[in-house]
């Protein structure tokens, strides 16, 4: 057997376990290191190469999408051409052929325009697909690497902490505090205690204490675990479940409108069937020709286009919000973004830059100044002006000196330099520090080789610190860093100038935290305490008390220009921004100034919220925008308390505890990059760059979708409405057919869908940040728009039988008068989207009268379309059409020309009375 090949047993089902070879997760640790020819620190990256090679990237095979032709036959399955096949073999039967193959042809037209949309959509969520995927922290050449999932190999260690999803099936190696939740995996909701000790070689999967499986997600601790299985080979690789990154399914919207379509469908069958009774029996028209008038009017009342486009509006949405760093992960947020009245930020990261620099360190009643700015150890350590020179720091500043240390030791991250530029692998807070040890002339690589970790309490949002002990002399020492009011309650004793221990002066220190945090820096307190000897691990307990201060660091976080920008574009836009932090309360205020959220605001504080009842709550959400030391449980209570007030509620979150607020939210927005898999599993936006002025962008988006769903059903509806006017109109009066069945299904499949499809595309509207937010139960369809389809459908229809009766009244032939018509109507729809393009505002401006390279490609598209509809003989024979004369064609245009003035004119006159709010 190849080392690194799993034995047989490594299909951990107990059904296909072979007897003869013993399962992973009955082996010893070090038992399983040996079978898969690894050690504790890991690969080597060109072993992990080659075993890449041989058993292929640690990805699940995907489905086989349904094949074209499949897809192709599914577009048939629709009402709508069920519909229109009927009336083809009907006119069949008739013997009418052409109106038969022109029925077939916009049949097979439609579900090609379908296939072709359906793909576009399918390609555009594909696209963000790879956006998603899940990275791992993983051990090679004895450094930590993070890489993409599906590079990971069986022998791979991998450290996991909470809020990762596993990546492949391991075999722990050491794990703390460690819980997962295996619910994807085994249906148990309770998340299960790991330990390492191996459990009986039947232990069914739930009972595999020592093993962890793909697609589950740590819920806490840490662990450090070695790949067993990748890809297929992985459990839920061989039980062929799918986990789906990318939500597929409809919007609110999206249903609501399919509904309308079907029951309008059905109430224009009725109305053509009692057209078809009204001429047979009160017309005495004769009955093929009543026929074909009924079916005219059920293929121009339906709008056929509509649904397609309304789908490709939408993707087209997901796919600018992707291109702007939100990744649509729920369809239904596309709309529910255009709603938004609050978002719920975190600060570190999102608002501000996350690049943390000392500023200041405060330690035995000295204030000292660290110059430099970012994580090059460049920079002074200056003291009342004069740079305390790092060989003088042990006999001048001892307290800073046993400070730095702290900092340089009590810390996860590291530093590189590679060309003179420095890079950080790990939390920007540790980074900060690690900086500010070298500026104090330590080298915490080195340090941390001599003064080895025996142990650590990792810091976590609910407590704030972090803590590792240390062999120190013949004794240990416990080092400690981490929110100044937790350490502080945690001192006995401070270091005064000359290095000694004495009473600690609590009021002073706050005091110093509070003029730190005025500033808006980030502040932590550094401390330690002398353990007995012999001590190898450390609790809660041992740090509770009777530590030493050692001082303050003061660190800054500048926001990010764009989010100051941003702020303001959702502040204009009626939508209120509040910041919710684990930081300091006057930090997180003096942030919120800089950033333009409100000046001289008070935070409030997670303490205080806790005080509070749900009613206290939901009255303060109504103003406050910064809560400080806020934790997971009070933004879930947030959310819950700004919804009962009536708000939309965006709401960031990256932590593993935030998932439950994610999903309350409104919107859950989870941060892409430094977000953990469990809170991305719960968003339904994934921000790839975790910037807030993605969510600012993502708003604007969601409001354009929104604004051109709106068009796109302004622009369709009059035409279908003047279309069937227009029969209704003829059969009642018992005159002859304006516009033939045939000619309105052209239209309607030809040129109305290339003009309608411009306008998913359509850039947003300037005033699109300016207006407050839809109420989200806003009907699509305002008093104002509906108003507008009944007005716009009299147009048309005033226009086909105006240009038609003119067109008699010339002298010309029925054949030609409905070429007129049917021009007519062409036009009409031409100058209606330059006029719908913009709902309220005017269209007659210079940006409104140019278009967008789309609407001038699509009308020139549509004109050479109507040209050969007037004048190709073939056409001429198809839809009995006639050529017509210049003079005619500027008539046609005319018309056109007037139905864009009378709309000008109307919105001029809507916007004096002060109607067109909606
Ligand atoms: P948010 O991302 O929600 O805006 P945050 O990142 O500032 O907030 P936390 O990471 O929960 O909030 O940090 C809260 C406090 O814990 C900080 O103000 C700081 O005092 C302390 N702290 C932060 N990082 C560490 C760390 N790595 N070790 C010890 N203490 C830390």
């Amino acid at each position: 057997m190849r080392p690194d090949t799993p034995p047989p047993s490594a299909s951990p089902s107990p059904s296909t376990t072979q007897a003869a070879a013993t399962p992973w997760h009955a082996l010893g640790a070090d038992e399983t290191l040996r079978m898969l020819g690894t050690q504790v620190h890991g690969l080597s990256s060109d072993e992990a190469c080659a075993r890449l090679a041989r058993h292929g990237p640690n990805r699940l095979a995907e489905a086989k999408p349904p094949s074209a032709w499949a897809r192709l036959a599914r577009q048939f399955d629709n009402l709508l051409l069920y519909v229109l096949m009927a009336a083809a073999a009907v006119t069949a039967l008739m013997g009418h052929w052409v109106d038969t193959g022109v029925i077939m042809a916009v049949v097979v037209l439609n579900a090609v325009i379908g296939f072709v949309q359906e793909g576009k959509a399918e390609r555009a969520l594909q696209a963000i697909r790879h956006l998603l995927a899940p990275h791992a922290v993983v051990l090679r050449d004895g450094r930590q690497h993070d890489v993409d999932a599906a590079e990971l190999v069986p022998g791979d260690i991998v450290l996991l902490a909470s809020g990762d999803s596993l990546p492949a099936d391991v075999r722990l190696l050491q794990a703390r505090n460690l819980r997962v939740d295996e619910a994807a995996l085994t249906g148990e909701s309770v998340p299960v205690d790991k330990r390492v000790e191996p459990v009986a070689a039947d232990a069914a999967i739930g009972d595999r204490l020592c093993m962890g499986y793909a697609g589950t997600l740590v819920t806490q601790g840490q662990a450090r675990a070695v790949v067993v299985a990748t890809g297929n080979a992985t459990e839920i690789g061989r039980i062929g479940k799918m986990l789906e990154s990318v939500e597929q399914g409809t919007t609110p919207l999206l249903a609501k409108m399919a509904g309308f379509g079907r029951t309008l469908t059905f109430v224009i069958l009725a109305a053509a069937a009692a057209l078809f009774a009204f001429g047979l029996l009160v017309r005495g028209m004769p009955a093929a020709e009543v026929f074909m008038a009924a079916v005219g009017l059920a293929v121009a009342a339906i709008p056929e286009g509509l649904p397609a486009i309304m789908t490709i509006t939408l993707a087209i949405g997901v796919q600018r919000m992707a291109q702007r760093h939100a990744v649509i992960r729920r369809l239904p947020a596309v709309e529910t973004l255009g709603s938004v009245t609050v978002i719920c930020s975190d600060k570190t990261g999102t608002l501000t830059r996350n690049e943390m620099t000392v500023q200041q360190v405060v330690c035995a009643g000295q204030t000292v100044d660290v110059e430099g700015a970012g994580y090059a150890p460049d920079g002074a350590l200056k003291l009342d002006g004069a740079v305390l020179a790092p060989a003088d720091l042990a006999r001048r500043a001892p307290a800073l000196a046993a400070l730095a240390e702290v900092a340089a030791l009590c810390n996860d991250a590291s530093l590189h330099e590679t060309d003179g530029r420095w890079t950080l692998a790990g939390d920007p807070t540790e980074g900060a520090l690690l900086t500010l040890a070298m500026k104090a002339g330590l080298n915490p690589a080195e340090l941390k080789v001599e003064r080895a970790r025996l142990d650590v309490i990792p810091f976590e949002s609910e407590h704030r610190f972090m803590a590792t002990l240390h062999a120190d002399g013949g004794g240990a020492v416990a080092l400690v860093k981490g929110a100044p009011e937790r350490v502080l309650a945690m001192c006995a004793t401070e270091l005064d100038a000359q290095g000694r221990e004495l009473p600690i002066d609590a009021a002073r220190w706050h005091a110093a935290v509070e003029a730190q945090a005025r500033a808006g820096r980030r502040v932590l307190a550094l401390a330690r305490r002398t353990l007995p000897a012999g001590k190898e691990d450390l609790d809660h307990p041992d740090v509770a008390q009777g530590l030493t201060l050692l001082g303050l660091v003061g660190i800054i976080d500048p926001p990010r220009d764009e989010a100051i920008e941003a702020v303001a574009q959702c502040t204009a836009a009626g939508i209120r921004v509040v910041m919710i932090t684990g930081d300091h309360g006057v930090t997180a205020s003096a942030i919120a100034a800089q950033l333009g959220i409100g000046e001289g605001l008070q935070a409030v504080t997670g303490p205080e919220l806790e005080a509070m009842d749900d009613a206290a709550m939901r009255e303060v959400v109504r103003t406050a925008r910064v809560f400080a030391r806020a934790s997971p449980e009070h933004k879930l209570r947030l959310v819950r308390a700004l919804k009962a007030n009536g708000e939309v509620v965006a709401m960031t979150g990256d932590g593993v505890n935030d998932a439950p607020a994610l999903k309350q939210a409104d919107v859950g927005v989870a941060m892409g990059m430094k977000g953990t898999e469990a809170a991305k599993q719960a968003g339904a936006v994934v921000l790839a760059d975790d910037n807030f002025a993605s969510i600012a962008h993502a708003v604007e988006e969601g409001r354009t979708v929104y604004d051109n769903l709106k068009k796109t059903v302004t622009f369709l509806l009059p035409i279908n409405g003047g279309e069937s006017m227009a029969l209704l109109v003829a059969v009642l009066a018992g005159v002859a057919l304006p516009i033939l069945p045939a000619q309105i299904l052209w239209v309607n499949m030809v040129s109305s869908v290339a003009l309608a499809m411009v306008l998913a595309f359509e850039p947003t509207e300037p005033d699109v940040m300016r207006r407050p937010p839809r109420a989200p139960d806003e009907p699509l369809l305002s008093r104002f728009l509906v108003w507008r389809i009944v007005f716009v459908s009299a147009l048309f229809l005033g226009g086909i039988f105006g240009m038609y009766e003119w067109a008699l009244a010339q002298g010309a032939s029925v054949e030609a008068a409905r070429t007129v018509a049917v021009n007519t109507l062409v036009c009409m729809e031409v100058f209606y989207l330059f006029s719908v393009r913009y709902l309220k505002a005017p269209s007659f401006t210079w940006q409104g009268v140019k278009g967008t390279p789309r609407v001038l490609a699509a009308v020139a598209g549509v004109f050479v379309l109507q040209l050969a509809f007037t004048y190709a003989p073939f056409m001429q024979t198809l839809f009995r059409t006639e050529a017509l004369a210049l003079a005619t064609g500027a008539a046609i245009v005319a018309v056109g020309v007037a139905l864009l003035v009378v709309l000008e004119l109307e919105k001029t006159l809507l916007r004096r009375l002060g109607a067109l709010r909606a």
